[in-house]
Order: structure tokens, then C-alpha cells, then sequence
């Protein structure tokens, strides 16, 4: 099938050092965002994606060996990291693609991401390994609460901070007019999903479209380094919406198909999905059936024990949702694992310390990352806090920082 390939990398207005890196090779396409102190974010973006350069996928198993050249990818970051003092610690996210005839192979690490534009709508092929996204998926925080929350940035897997790594790998059919989105954070934090589609179908051009998105961003802030590839698959231009009500049996066909196997966060999977698959809404119209209605005082009586239930019942939750919840935050100038919520509402304390630690709270503050400690940093268990807290003690390490034992 035919290709046809636009990109943009940009530094942004607020950064002194482009640390995105991107691969445009043949059928294979990549964006890595590099983090770490020194010069770690741009070597170890532009070390992934040394390896991936290099490497032959053919059509032989295209996405395991795929995944293999990720996690080839994550031990030469990792194994480089250690060698070298000034860029222990260095990570990256990655987001690769490789296009077959009819098929997209993809395989994914941290907050980059993939979006496939067809027939007018917008789907992210990934999922972010962020400590927010998880919160979304257990029903804790919103999507929109996400996208403002102080520790959006934190990621939960990174390439190249650990000697195994499983990338999230996805399998998906391609089709004549689809438009794939690669793309950094840098992007993403500055663009809502419904911008990015208006600037997306209203530029034909992959080019011409990678360099408004990247002009849009800027225009946004361009609080962070944006990198963009945007890749046209076959002959037809690149659909929109307007064609989506076109009545022929191969498009409804492909309408009616369900996501067979979609993202499942938390362990690395491999998914077949077929697209587009607009959810069916529930119904929120729905006939509901009709019950025999209750007499006005046999409705009072009921009104007044319901209330009391209620009132009951969220005493009782909010006991059991404080005794689950962890964060990390400060106590007596050091960082702290905390049970309960951060909140002292009437002079109320909602946590207690959990375990302490030696580890300056100043000193993690002065680390962009961990400026919000003070504010509490939420976690989902104890494990996660301790893995939080371990964050801060290799971080503080990598920037030479007093982690005192
Ligand atoms: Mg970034």
C-alpha cells in the first residue's frame, strides 16, 4: 500500500533543548521523548531509536520483532545509563509503528502517542502510561481532570530506567484514506484530541499538516519540545466525517464490526482491533418500565429511611475510601508515605504518616518533577508510593542531589 509521510520536531517556547527524537525509515516510524538530567533526555530518545534504525522488520512476524527491537532498544539505554554517571537515570518514551500491506504494528512506551483518523473520527491507538491514566481507569479522577492534574507528568514505564521492559504492542488493519499521528506530549499537552482532528482533516498535505500542528501547539504555549509524524496510507485523500454516512457494504461492514480486543492497561498486551467501532451509547432514552406508584405518605416515609441510608452509606465509604487511599508528601522537612487523602477539612486530619523517610523534601522540590510533593502526590497503593518515593531517591541520585541514607 501506498505511503505517503509528513513530520515536524520543534523545540517549543519553553525549553532550552529539543529532547524528542523521531524515525521516519521505509515502513517504520517512531517518536521518542527523552527525560534525565544533563544531556540525558536527547541521548537516550536519540539512543532508542538508533537500534530501531538499524533494524530489519520483515514480513516474517512483524511485531515481535518489533517488540524485540524495543526492548533491544531499552537495554542499550539502560546499559548506557549505567556506564555513564552524568546520564544515570536518563528514560524515554517511545512510540513505534511499522506498516505491512493492510496492517499497522505498534509498540509503545509512556506518554507519546498514536492516533488513527478515519472516515472522521479520532482514535488513540495508545494508552498512556501515566500515574493519571491509571486513575482514570480505576473511575478515581475524569479524563478532563486529568488533563489538568499536577501529576499528569508522571510516568509509570519509561524505556530505558529498567533492564526488562514489556511495551504495550498493538495489531490494526489499515485502509485506503487512514491517517496515522505519531506524536510527543509536547503536542498533546497543548492540544485537545478535537483540535488536533480539525487541523488534521483540514490539511490534505501530511506535510503541510505535521507543521500546522506543531505552528498550533506553539501558538498553545509550546510549553514542551513537539515532535509530530503524520503518515497517509494508500491513494484515496484522507477521509473525513463527510464520507463516513456513504452507503456501501465494505464501510458498513467495517462499521459493524466490534473492537475485538482493545487496550488493556497495566500488563503488556497485544490487541487486534478493528476500526472505526463507535461504541454503541447506551441508551439514555430507553423505555424504562413503569412501577405501580406508592401512596404520598408511603413515599415520605420511604424518602426519610433512603436519606438516612445514604447518609449511612457515604459516612461509611468515606471511611473505607480514606483508609485506600496513599500519597507521598512531606513530614518534618522529609519525604513521607502517607495513608488518606490530603485534605484536613475542620481541622480533621484525613492521613497519618505510613513511613517516613530520609530524603529531604526541599531537595526533591527543587526537582521540576517533584515541585507538587508538597501538595501531596497521589499513589494507588502502598507498593506504588514506595515506588514514587523510589522515583525521587534515583532522581535526586541523577541529579547529584543530597539523598541521604
Ligand atoms: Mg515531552
Amino acid at each position: 500500500m501506498k505511503l505517503r509521510v509528513g513530520s515536524a520536531t520543534d523545540i517549543g517556547r519553553a525549553r532550552e533543548r529539543n529532547e524528542d527524537s523521531m524515525l521516519v525509515k521505509d515502513r517504520m516510524f517512531a517518536v521518542a521523548d527523552g527525560m534525565g538530567g544533563h544531556r540525558g533526555g536527547e541521548v537516550a530518545s536519540a539512543l532508542s531509536l538508533e537500534g530501531l534504525e538499524a533494524a530489519e522488520v520483515s514480513a516474517d512476524g512483524p511485531l515481535a520483532q518489533l517488540v524485540q527491537e524495543v526492548k533491544a532498544a531499552n537495554r542499550a539505554v539502560f546499559d548506557r545509563g549505567e556506564k555513564d554517571r552524568e546520564l544515570q537515570g536518563m528514560g524515554t518514551t517511545l512510540t513505534a509503528v511499522v506498516v505491512d500491506d493492510e496492517t499497522g504494528y505498534l509498540a509503545h512506551v509512556g506518554d507519546s502517542r498514536a492516533y488513527l483518523l478515519r472516515e472522521g473520527a479520532l482514535q488513540q491507538l495508545t494508552e498512556d502510561h501515566t500515574l493519571v491514566q491509571r486513575l482514570v481507569r480505576e473511575g478515581k479522577i475524569t479524563a478532563e481532570q486529568a488533563e489538568q492534574h499536577p501529576q499528569r507528568n508522571i510516568l509509570t514505564r519509561v524505556l530505558g530506567v529498567d533492564d526488562e521492559l514489556e511495551p504495550y504492542e498493538l495489531t490494526f488493519d489499515l485502509h485506503d484514506g487512514d491517517r496515522i499521528l505519531i506524536c510527543s506530549d509536547g503536542l498533546t499537552g497543548m492540544l485537545r484530541d478535537h483540535e488536533i482532528q480539525r487541523i488534521l482533516e483540514s490539511e490534505p498535505d501530511p506535510q503541510r499538516a505535521a507543521e500546522h500542528l506543531v505552528a498550533s501547539a506553539n501558538q498553545a504555549g509550546g510549553d514542551d519540545n513537539i515532535t509530530v509524524i503524520v503518515l497517509d496510507v494508500g491513494e484515496a485523500p484522507v477521509s473525513s466525517g463527510s464520507s463516513a454516512g456513504a452507503s456501501n457494504t465494505a464501510t458498513n461492514a467495517r462499521e459493524a464490526a466490534p473492537v475485538r480486543n482493545g487496550p488493556r492497561p497495566g500488563v503488556a498486551q497485544t490487541g487486534v482491533i478493528t476500526l472505526p467501532a463507535p461504541a454503541a451509547e447506551a441508551s439514555a432514552d430507553a423505555p424504562r418500565p413503569h412501577g405501580d406508584r406508592p401512596s404520598r405518605r408511603g413515599r415520605a416515609i420511604a424518602w426519610g429511611g433512603l436519606a438516612l441510608v445514604v447518609v449511612v452509606a457515604l459516612l461509611l465509604a468515606g471511611r473505607i475510601y480514606v483508609s485506600h487511599q496513599w500519597y507521598v508528601g512531606e513530614w518534618n522537612g522529609t519525604v513521607a508515605i502517607y495513608q488518606g487523602v490530603p485534605a484536613s477539612p475542620l481541622g480533621f486530619d484525613l492521613s497519618h504518616v505510613e513511613r517516613s523517610t530520609h530524603i529531604s523534601a526541599a531537595d526533591a522540590e527543587r526537582l521540576q518533577q517533584w515541585q507538587t510533593l508538597k501538595d501531596g502526590i497521589t499513589a494507588e497503593s502502598l507498593d506504588d508510593a514506595q515506588s514514587i518515593v523510589n522515583q525521587i531517591e534515583q532522581d535526586l541520585g541523577a541529579a547529584g542531589g543530597a539523598a541521604t541514607p
